[in-house]
């Protein structure tokens, strides 16, 4: 498989790189090519701004969506961005990893996605009618590929279980998992996730890196998060809601997504639902 290793980490001999170099050596040795965007090694920019395109005439007034459209379709975008785009078409399999930083990714690594995620590329895909709306939520340019988090938590596995005080780490992770990987298409594999590491001795160091090797080892077997397909039936369009029969009666919450939501009795215990398929 191509892996192409998206790293957010200001610093080479954090605990970070350290896990990057394991996961890369790991992914090496299974025979996988891997390129990694190291962003802070890179300089990346991390806002969107009008310097993103330069074919757009000063005196127009910039409008995001519209700018990104143009660049996509006329091959306007910067070339950092179209860097990006040709190694997301290049893999095969997209890890991003990062620190928890105030309970999501760094700055710099949402920066990565709004500017490459172009419209026409990421969003924006496909016919809106009565029958689809886009080509998204497991449809769309990445269909038929695979991703997933690599992230350490300085907070206890316990704060960040179904009733922890952080809130369950499947929710804080739905908006990258569903909302960002899952939406372009991207079949996303449960994360990866080493908690309380601050501080963490070498023993505890070498168990988390064990950990992630056996994830490296079992990338293309792992069974993905079972999130249900937009125009696969579970939802009204033009509203997008989930069908009111499906999931259980009076759940709400980012587990309705999931295909199994409403099979009951499994998923309604102390694990979440993710658990339980990342457990399968
Ligand atoms: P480092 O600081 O580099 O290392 C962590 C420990 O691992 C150190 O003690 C280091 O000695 C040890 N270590 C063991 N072996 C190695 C090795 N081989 N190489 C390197 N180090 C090793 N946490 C949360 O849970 N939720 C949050 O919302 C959150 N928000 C944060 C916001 C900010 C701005 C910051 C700075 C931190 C936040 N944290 C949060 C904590 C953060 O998630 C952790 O500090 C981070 O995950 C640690 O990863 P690191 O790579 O920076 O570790």
């Amino acid at each position: 498989m191509k892996v192409l290793l998206v790293f957010a980490h200001p610093e080479p001999r954090s605990l970070n790189g350290a896990l990057r170099d394991v996961a890369m050596k790991a992914l090496e040795a299974q025979g996988h090519e891997v390129r990694v965007s190291d962003l802070y090694a890179g300089g990346w920019k991390s806002e969107i701004d009008r310097a993103d395109f330069p074919s757009l005439e000063t005196d127009t007034r910039f409008m995001p969506v519209a700018a990104s459209k143009r660049a996509f379709e006329t091959g306007a975008l910067t070339e950092d961005v179209k860097t990006e785009i040709d190694k997301l078409l290049w893999a095969d399999m997209l890890i991003l990893q990062f620190p928890l930083w105030w309970f999501s990714m760094p700055a710099i690594l949402k920066g990565w996605v709004e500017r490459v995620y172009a419209y026409g590329f990421a969003y924006g895909v496909g016919e809106h009618s009565d029958k689809r709306w886009g080509d998204r939520y497991g449809e769309g340019t990445l269909a038929g590929k695979r991703a997933m988090l690599i992230v350490t938590t300085g907070g206890w596995e316990e704060h960040y279980s179904t009733r922890g005080v952080n809130g369950p780490i499947d929710d804080l992770l739905f908006p990258i998992n569903h909302g960002i990987l899952y939406y372009p298409g991207y079949a996303v594999l449960p994360p990866f996730v080493a908690y309380r590491v601050d501080g963490l001795d070498e023993a505890g160091f070498e168990r988390a890196a064990e950990r992630l090797r056996e994830r490296m080892r079992t990338l293309e077997s792992t069974p993905p998060i079972p999130y249900r397909q937009q125009n696969g039936g579970d939802y009204l369009i033009p509203s997008m809601e989930l069908r009111p029969e499906l999931g259980e009666p009076g759940a709400t919450g980012f587990a309705l997504h999931l295909n199994g939501a409403d099979e009951g009795s499994e998923t309604s215990g102390q694990r979440s639902p993710l658990q339980v398929a990342a457990a399968r």
